[in-house]
This record gives C-alpha cells, sequence and structure tokens, in this order.
C-alpha cells in the first residue's frame, strides 16, 4: 500500500499562519492525542515518511509560497518539534520577519531529550511557546500523558529519525535514562523526570520567550482539576492559560 510522505508545511484553521511538522518522534503517548485517531488535520498528512532536513524544509515552506504571506509560523506537528532543536535554530533566520512570529508548541521535555538545557537555544529561535501542562501533578500526568522512557534512552537523542513511538507500548514510572552532560552552561544537570521537566521548562520561559502559555486538554481533566493546572501555571510565573 503506497504510504504518502507526510506534509512538512502545512495550513489550518487561520490563514494567516502556518504550521510546520517536522517528526512523529515524541517522548508521549497521551491517549488523547489526535495522531492515534487520524492521519492529519485540515487535509495534510502529518503522519509517516522521513524527517526533514533544512533544505526539505525551505522547499516545503515556499511551496506554500511562505513564510512571507504568514503572520506567524508554529512548530507544531504530529510529533515533538524539539527533537529537532537543529532544524528549529537553522530555519530561524529564514522564518524571521519585521512583523512574522515563530511559536513553538511543545511537551516541554527539550532539556530532558537532548539530555542538557536547550532553552536558550530555543528562545533565541522562536518568540512565543505554547506548553502543554496537561495535568495538575505528577500521577494525573503519567496517567494521561504515558510518558515512554525509550524515548530519550542512552544518547538523549531519542528514537531513531522517524520512528513514531508506538500506540500500547508500557508506560514506565516517568524516569529517563538519559545521560546528562555535565557543565552545560547555566545549568549543572538537565530534569531527569518527565513531569519534572514540564515544570522545569515552564518555570524558566517566562522572561525568555516573549509569551508563554501553559495548556490542558479540556476532555480529559475535570473542572477541579483544570483549576488546580491553571494555578499551579500561575505559581509558576505563568499568566496565560489555555484549556484546549
Ligand atoms: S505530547 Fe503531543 S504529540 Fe506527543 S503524544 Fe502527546 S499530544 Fe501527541
Amino acid at each position: 500500500m503506497y504510504d504518502p510522505p507526510m506534509d512538512i508545511a502545512y495550513r489550518f484553521g487561520d490563514p494567516s499562519k502556518l504550521y510546520l511538522n517536522v517528526t512523529n518522534r515524541c517522548t508521549n503517548r497521551c491517549g488523547f492525542c489526535i495522531r492515534y485517531h487520524a492521519d492529519g488535520v485540515g487535509g495534510s498528512n502529518l503522519w509517516g515518511g522521513s524527517e526533514p532536513d533544512l533544505d526539505t524544509l525551505l522547499t516545503a515552506v515556499e511551496a506554500m509560497r511562505g513564510p512571507e504571506p504568514f503572520r506567524e509560523v508554529t512548530w507544531c506537528g504530529f510529533g515533538e518539534p524539539t527533537y529537532r532543536l537543529d532544524l528549529i535554530t537553522a530555519a530561524a533566520p529564514y522564518l524571521r520577519g519585521a512583523s512574522r512570529s515563530i511559536r513553538l508548541n511543545t511537551n516541554g521535555h527539550a532539556c530532558l531529550i537532548h539530555g542538557r538545557d536547550v532553552l536558550g537555544e530555543l528562545a533565541a529561535a522562536v518568540d512565543d511557546v505554547s506548553v502543554s501542562l496537561n495535568a495538575p501533578n505528577r500521577r494525573r500526568y503519567l496517567e494521561l500523558c504515558r510518558p515512554d522512557s525509550e524515548s530519550v534512552a542512552a544518547t538523549g537523542s531519542g528514537a531513531p529519525e522517524g520512528q513514531p513511538v508506538p500506540e500500547g507500548s508500557s508506560a514506565n514510572a516517568g524516569q529517563a535514562t538519559i545521560a546528562v552532560t555535565p557543565g552545560d552552561p547555566g545549568r549543572e544537570s538537565a530534569p531527569r523526570d518527565f513531569w519534572e521537566a514540564v515544570l522545569d521548562f515552564l518555570t524558566r520561559s517566562p522572561g525568555r520567550f516573549r509569551s508563554v502559555q501553559a495548556s490542558v486538554v479540556g476532555a480529559v481533566l475535570s473542572a477541579e482539576e483544570i483549576g488546580a493546572s491553571r494555578e499551579l501555571a500561575r505559581s509558576l510565573g505563568v499568566e496565560l492559560f489555555r484549556v484546549r
């Protein structure tokens, strides 16, 4: 059966926004993730195929007649974009424009994935960030997001490129076996726990990015849990909160 390559650049909803889908790898296996129920959104296929290099990404953006017509470009697809920190960093000079914003939708595991502090690199390449907090506490986060320790095993660079994390693998206790590089600028070590990594990312993001938003999925949380998640975000210094 023909398996078409995933769309790298795509539009969805607001025509002034362009989205970039650059990996299917993810540290989580959220039960509510759309990629387990659909191949894409808005007529675009976001699942399967090889991850792009910079030339392929730029060609895909140009094919959408971008980036000039778009008010905002967002790193967001069927996977955790920060696996491709190299691409996010390399594409920033091309994507930036006088009035164009670069946004990152992330699960907040970037430092865990890379085994070092990468917040500064992301902040240099991205204006606004939305972090999937997803839960009011660690127990609920592990239940809902089912992080996979194998996704950041050994080298900190995750599973092989282009290999989606299979659904249904056994969840772990939220601990990752990453190789932390000592002496990285700005940090002694990277978080070793998925929930801790999200909180760490949110805590250190205000002041680095122009705007910082925490988000949860309303359909899987009670009203009390949504309220507690909002309060948690606020306690971390994040005022923008979205129920998606
Ligand atoms: S973090 Fe995002 S991409 Fe990854 S499984 Fe959860 S919803 Fe899907």
